[in-house]
């Protein structure tokens, strides 16, 4: 039977029990309203670990003060039956307060280049609450396994790198994307979609497929690829660009042609929510 828990005390005392029987146990790390995508992460964990450990938490220091936490969409019913079915041993939902005593005044923070641009750029303070509240999570879990989606590809890299600096002792696992059938990157974020938006966001995996077939066939050039990319979303209705980038796949440095695995990145508003997606080219 899976067991809920919003007290950090409560979870650790049934996870020191599980530890001290000897099971493994894994970490996925969510803010709710779950999908397929965070299904995948969930049945990765699953399949190699005794002991699978959800967190749903609107994490707020992640957020910008002009962005949607307090819309951000919210279905912890919903999301528990998900879990259940899949096997899932706990869920952690804390509560702000639980996670943020009011005299709260810790941060992680990174000094690497590989939150400089991307979402690092855009979103000033995001990844100093995302490995903050990461952190506090792998303190309160301690777990084996962490499994993250590279939906979110520079997150997984800052994470990896955070965890290599700081010598946490777990294994970060990441996923692969996973796609609506017409391509559309899943995310709870696609709930703020009209009819007409949710048409419109399918300029963006596609503009990335194609952009990585030109390079496939040969196309050198960084600008021309961008510029292809930029000019295929701005022939839709309701896009509004952050960014469109192509960078180092492994260090998520600059660089001035490609001649090199790289990652296609954006982040692109169609209507109200900011949708991102990526693809790997490995030349
Ligand atoms: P979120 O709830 O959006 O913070 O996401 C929680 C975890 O699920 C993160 O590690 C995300 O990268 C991952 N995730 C979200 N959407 C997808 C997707 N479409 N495919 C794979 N992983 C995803």
């Amino acid at each position: 039977m899976m067991q809920s828990f919003a007290k950090i005390s409560d979870l650790r005392k049934v996870l020191k029990n599980e530890r001290m029987n000897g099971k493994s146990i894994s970490l996925v790390p969510t803010m709710g309203f779950l999908h397929e995508g965070h299904m995948s992460l969930i049945k990765e964990a699953r399949k190699k670990n005794d002991i699978v450990v959800v967190s749903i938490f609107v994490n707020p220091t992640q957020f910008g003060p002009n962005e949607d936490l307090e819309t951000y969409p919210r279905d912890l019913e919903k999301d528990s039956i998900l879990c259940e079915k899949e096997g899932v041993d706990y869920i952690f939902n804390p509560t702000v307060n639980e996670m943020y005593l009011d005299d709260y005044a810790t941060f992680v923070d990174t000094t690497s280049n590989i939150t400089n641009r991307l979402c690092g750029a855009s979103r000033d303070g995001h990844f100093r609450g995302v490995m903050s509240v990461v952190t506090k999570l792998f303190n309160i879990v301690n777990p084996d396994r962490a499994y993250f989606g590279r939906k979110d590809y520079q997150q997984v890299a800052v994470i990896k790198k955070m965890v290599n600096d700081l010598s946490f002792n777990v294994e970060i696992v990441d996923c692969e994307i996973v796609r609506e059938e017409d391509g559309l990157a899943l995310s709870s974020r696609n709930t703020y979609l009209t009819k007409e938006q949710r048409i419109d966001a399918l300029v963006l995996s596609r503009s990335l497929k194609e952009a990585k077939e030109e390079i496939l066939k040969g196309e050198r050039n960084k600008e021309k690829i961008v510029n292809g990319i930029l000019d295929k979303i701005s022939k839709v209705t309701y896009s509004i660009v952050d960014y469109v980038e192509v960078l180092d796949a492994k260090t998520l440095e600059d660089i001035e042609e490609i001649n090199r695995d790289v990652v296609i990145a954006l982040a692109v508003n169609i209507g109200k929510p900011r949708l991102i997606d990526n693809i790997i080219v490995e030349v």
